[in-house]
């Protein structure tokens, strides 16, 4: 696979410490609010990613974390944390915030067919890790007791802007998010390991420490966790474009400081969602979440196609037209499998390995998921049969996990059914429910016996649940008006 690393700026190809093994990390949500669907969007491209890495045959162990501790209002340490602002808003504890929000967020996720990693830590689950962290730092030098906080010293690093070639002006967090710079730090982007003082005496989860009771950093519990269930050398990191910096920039300074070698080498972005005003957040307030999506008739899975027809590396901008849109489309495209005869076989092998081939190829040039979708329309155009097309797609979704057969199946039933009601010499058409399809063969028989009186009283209880019929040669047909 060919892989954009925002490590290096470049693509290249994709390399694992272990022949055939990635060690993988995903920096989980915050779970003071519900995800949002930018969030999401991450996740989805993730998700596609690691599929895609177990589809080329590599075993896969992905970690994530949830932060359900230490990250404050501004990513440059300063303001409340997150968990306690949710705490408040909802008159609940930070506890039952952070499970409330961490189920949610598995829902949306299992709605959108993203697969769980296989490790999931609270970071609150391993506080004793981030403290033998800060101590190794502590002891090698790199970080320093200021205010009673801990610091990380960046003056120490020979190379701290990993990510960007951007001067440390253009990248000051305090300056960047008009934030009151905190005077403890030795430099301006020194980040906090270990907090025993924050401007808020009221932080509710605190711990004992060499250096007081307090609570960890939000960058050191992603380290932590990683080493942990990673182990020394990680492959591959993601996380959404906003993470690069400072987050995924301090965790490298934090990580191979404290291990004495490089830590990873692979780092994978996701570009933004926004809404036509901006950048979606969920510090906003208003936002867009998968339940949301449903209240509004979508399926899910339309925003997780919706995802896919554009490349991970580009911003992608949301509105209710595109989404429109995009279920459009994908209606048509599932219309057009369910049209696929399953015993029109039998498959044929050499033409099934080239289609599979060619989808790979796309998803291997750094996920190209938009080529990936045209390979999908490219099988249905194949001068193959309908058994080698369905077997073909049954492995593209493997990665591309829309439920393109399931819902074709179901559409096949679905129409399968509005014929099988053929009764009596009465063709019925509609969406196959027994209590109407019985009132429609009804009016029918009535109207053969010329009780037209019956005929017309059963067409007006119809009209009165909103149906309408329309009477064709040989029978009716029936839909929601
Ligand atoms: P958070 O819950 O704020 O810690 O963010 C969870 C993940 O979503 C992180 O990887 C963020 O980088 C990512 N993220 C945040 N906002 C957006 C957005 N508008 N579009 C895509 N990803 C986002
Ligand atoms: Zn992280």
């Amino acid at each position: 696979m060919q892989l954009y690393n925002s490590a290096t700026h470049k693509k290249e190809p994709f390399q694992t410490h272990t022949p055939g093994h990635v060690e993988m990390y995903t920096c989980g949500p915050t779970v003071y609010h519900f995800a949002h669907i930018g969030n999401l969007r991450s996740y989805i491209m993730e998700d596609v990613l690691e599929k895609q890495l177990r589809f080329d045959g590599y075993e896969v162990n992905r970690v994530m974390n949830i932060t359900d501790v230490g990250h404050l209002a501004s990513d440059a340490d300063e303001g409340e944390d997150k968990m306690l602002t949710g705490a408040k808003r909802e008159h609940k504890s930070v506890l039952e915030i952070a499970q409330f929000y961490t189920d949610a967020f598995f829902s949306d996720c299992a709605k959108l067919n993203i697969k769980t990693p296989d490790v999931v830590q609270p970071a609150t689950g391993l506080i004793d890790e981030y403290i033998q962290i800060v101590s190794g730092l502590m002891e090698k030098g790199y970080a320093y007791l200021a205010g009673g906080n801990v610091y990380f010293d960046t003056a120490k690093l020979e190379r701290y802007y990993v990510f960007n070639d951007h001067n440390e002006e253009d990248l000051a967090v305090g300056v960047r998010e008009g934030v009151e710079a905190d005077s403890n730090k030795r430099n301006r982007n020194d980040f906090v390991l270990w907090f025993t003082k924050s401007k808020f005496e009221d932080q509710a989860l605190k711990w004992d420490s060499p250096w007081g009771v307090g609570y960890p950093g939000w960058h050191i519990e992603c380290s932590g966790i990683s080493m942990k269930f990673n182990g020394e050398y990680l492959d591959l990191h993601c996380g959404g474009i906003d993470n690069a910096f400072p987050h995924h920039t301090n965790e490298i300074a934090q990580s191979e400081s404290y291990l004495g070698h490089p830590w990873c080498p692979q780092w994978f972005h996701v570009h933004h969602l926004n809404t036509e005003g901006g950048k979606m957040s969920k510090s906003k307030g208003e936002f867009l979440t998968v339940s949301l999506l449903e209240e509004k008739g979508y399926d899910p899975l339309v925003y997780r196609f919706f995802c896919l027809q554009s490349h991970y590396r580009k911003a992608l901008v949301f509105s209710w037209e595109n989404l429109d849109n995009a279920a459009g489309t994908f209606q048509k495209l599932i219309a057009r499998i369910a049209a696929l005869k399953p015993e029109d076989g039998p498959v044929e092998q050499e033409q099934k390995d080239a289609l599979v081939e060619r989808f790979k190829g796309a998803l291997n040039n750094d996920l190209n998921t938009a080529q990936a979708v045209t390979c999908v329309y490219d099988v249905l155009k194949a001068k193959t049969n309908g058994a080698t097309k369905l077997a073909v797609l049954g492995e593209y979704d493997k990665v591309l996990s829309l439920d393109l057969l399931a819902k074709a199946e179901a559409k096949r039933k679905e129409a399968a059914k509005a014929t099988a009601a053929t009764q009596n010499g009465c063709v019925i058409t509609g969406e196959g429910d027994p209590a109407i399809d019985a009132l429609v063969l009804a009016r029918f028989e009535a109207k053969k016996a010329k009780n037209f009186a019956e005929a017309d009283r059963i067409r007006d209880e119809l009209a009165g649940q909103g149906i309408v019929l329309t009477d064709v040669p040989g029978g009716t047909k029936w839909s929601r008006g």
